[in-house]
C-alpha cells in the first residue's frame, strides 16, 4: 500500500473532497439572475449580449416567464438571498413589465429572506416617477451605468448621456428613498487624464455613494471600438496609463475609506454587493433570459445568447441551453480564481494540502516566486494578491491552476 493513500484514496483526494464539501456549506443560500437582452444603443466597447431592437421584447418576455416556472426546481428550492437585474439595460423594461417577473419569481422560490434586489440602470431612464416605483415593488439598489462624468470619455465610449444626466440619474436616485447606490466607472479610455478620473471618484465621494465598481477599458473582439481602432484608426488604451489609474483608484480608495474588496469593486464598510459577493464566494445562482448562466455545485448551464433561438427553445421547453457538469479539479480551480480576485484571497491551507505531489512542489514554487516579487503576499492563512498582482491576476490565476488531479 503506498504510503500516501488511505482506503484507495490519497490525501489529497480526501482534502478535495473535504474541500468540496465545505465549499459545500456555505452554498446554503442563492441568488437569481435575469438578463434583460435590449439597449437603447450600442456602446462601443459592448460585448455583453444584447439587441436594440425592441421588436420580440414581448415573446422574449413570455419566454423568461415561462423559464422561470419550467427550472423553478434546479436549485432544490433553496432560499434566495438576492436578485440581480442586470443585461443588456433592464431600465428600458416599464415597471409592469419588470412586476411581472418579480411576480412570477414569487409564485415559485422562497423570497422572504432576500436581501437585495438590485436593478442595472442607464441615466437616461432614471427619472423619479420610474424610481419611486422601483422602491414600491421591492428593489433596494440601483447600480447606475455612468462610466464617467466627462464628456469626451462618454463621447469615446459612445454613451448616449451626458455628464448632467449622469448627475441628474443619482440625485434622481437618492431623492427616491435608495441609500444603497452602486456606480460603474471606466478608466484607463484613451484622453482620459488623471485629474479626470480623480474628478469622477470626487463626483461619487461628494454625492456619498456606497459603492462603486471600476474596470479598465478593454477592447473586446467583435466590439464596435475593435472594429474603429483595427479600421479607422481610434486610439487604443495603453497599459502604461491602465497601471497609473490603477493605483490612482486605490490611493483614492485608501485616502476615502473605501475597501477596494475585489479586483473592480470598491465599497465603504459593510456596502459589499451581496450578489456578486456571492459569485466569488462560490455559492449557487440561477439565471433566467438568453445568455444568463446557472450553477447548481455540480453543473454550469448557460442559456442561448441568440433571442429568438432563446425564446423557440423555452416554448419547446428544451434545447435553449447548454451545460457542462464540474469535475472536483474544475471545482478546485474554481475556487483559486474566485477567491484571487478578492481581498480575502483564498485559504493557503489547500495550497499546502497538494505537497505530496510532484504538481504540488511547481505550484508551491510559483507562489514563493510570486510572493518574492511582490505580486502576492500571506496574510495568515490567507494567499491573497497584492495591488500589483491584481493588475496580471488573469496570468497569476491561471498559472495557479492544478491541471493534472482528477476524483473520478
Ligand atoms: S454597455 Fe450596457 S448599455 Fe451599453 S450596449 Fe452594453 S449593455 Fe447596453
Amino acid at each position: 500500500l503506498n504510503a500516501n493513500c488511505y482506503n484507495g484514496k490519497s490525501k489529497e483526494k480526501l482534502f478535495l473532497l473535504s474541500f468540496a464539501s465545505k465549499i459545500h456549506e456555505i452554498r446554503k443560500m442563492a441568488g437569481i439572475y435575469i438578463h434583460i437582452p435590449f439597449c437603447r444603443s450600442a456602446c462601443e466597447y459592448c460585448s455583453f449580449h444584447f439587441s436594440t431592437s425592441l421588436k420580440n421584447k414581448n415573446d422574449l418576455l413570455d419566454a423568461l416567464c415561462e423559464e422561470i416556472s419550467l427550472r423553478n426546481d434546479y436549485l432544490d428550492r433553496l432560499e434566495m438571498e438576492s436578485i440581480y437585474f442586470g443585461g443588456g439595460t433592464p431600465s428600458l423594461l416599464e415597471i409592469a413589465e419588470i412586476e411581472r417577473i418579480i411576480n412570477e419569481l414569487h409564485r415559485f422560490f422562497y423570497l422572504s429572506d432576500v436581501r437585495e434586489i438590485t436593478l442595472e440602470a442607464n441615466p437616461e431612464d432614471l427619472n423619479k416617477e420610474y424610481l419611486k416605483a422601483l422602491h414600491k415593488i421591492g428593489f433596494n439598489r440601483i447600480s447606475i451605468g455612468i462610466q464617467s462624468f466627462q464628456e469626451a470619455d462618454l463621447q469615446y465610449l459612445g454613451r448616449i448621456h451626458d455628464s448632467r444626466k449622469a448627475k441628474l440619474a443619482i440625485e434622481n436616485t437618492l431623492a427616491s428613498g435608495f441609500d444603497n447606490i452602486s456606480t460603474d466607472l471606466i478608466y484607463a479610455i484613451p484622453g482620459q487624464k488623471i485629474q479626470m478620473l480623480r474628478d469622477n471618484l470626487n463626483i461619487i465621494k461628494n454625492y456619498e455613494i456606497t459603492h462603486f465598481s471600476a474596470y479598465a477599458l478593454s477592447v473586446e473582439e467583435k466590439s464596435i471600438l475593435e472594429y474603429k481602432i483595427r479600421k479607422k484608426g481610434k486610439s487604443k488604451p495603453d497599459e502604461d496609463i491602465l497601471r497609473e489609474h490603477f493605483y490612482t483608484l486605490k490611493d483614492f480608495a485608501e485616502s476615502n475609506d473605501y475597501q477596494h474588496y475585489e479586483i473592480s469593486n470598491f465599497c465603504r464598510k459593510g456596502s459589499e454587493g451581496i450578489h456578486n459577493s456571492n459569485y466569488w464566494k462560490g455559492k449557487k445562482y440561477l439565471g433566467f433570459g438568453p445568455s444568463a448562466h446557472s450553477f447548481n455545485g455540480n453543473e454550469r448551464q448557460w442559456n442561448l445568447a441568440v433571442n429568438q433561438k432563446y425564446i423557440e427553445g423555452v416554448l419547446r421547453g428544451e434545447g435553449y441551453f447548454n451545460k457542462e457538469i464540474l469535475t472536483e479539479k474544475d471545482k478546485f480551480n474554481e475556487a483559486i480564481m474566485l477567491g484571487l480576485r478578492t481581498s480575502m484571497g483564498i485559504d493557503k491551507k489547500f495550497l499546502e494540502a497538494l505537497s505530496d505531489n510532484k504538481e504540488r512542489h511547481a505550484l508551491q514554487n510559483r507562489i514563493t516566486g510570486y510572493i518574492k516579487n511582490a505580486l502576492m503576499k500571506e496574510e495568515g492563512d490567507r494567499l491573497i494578491l497584492t495591488p500589483e498582482g491584481f493588475l496580471f491576476s488573469d496570468k497569476i490565476i491561471s498559472d495557479l491552476f492544478i491541471l493534472n488531479y482528477s476524483l473520478q
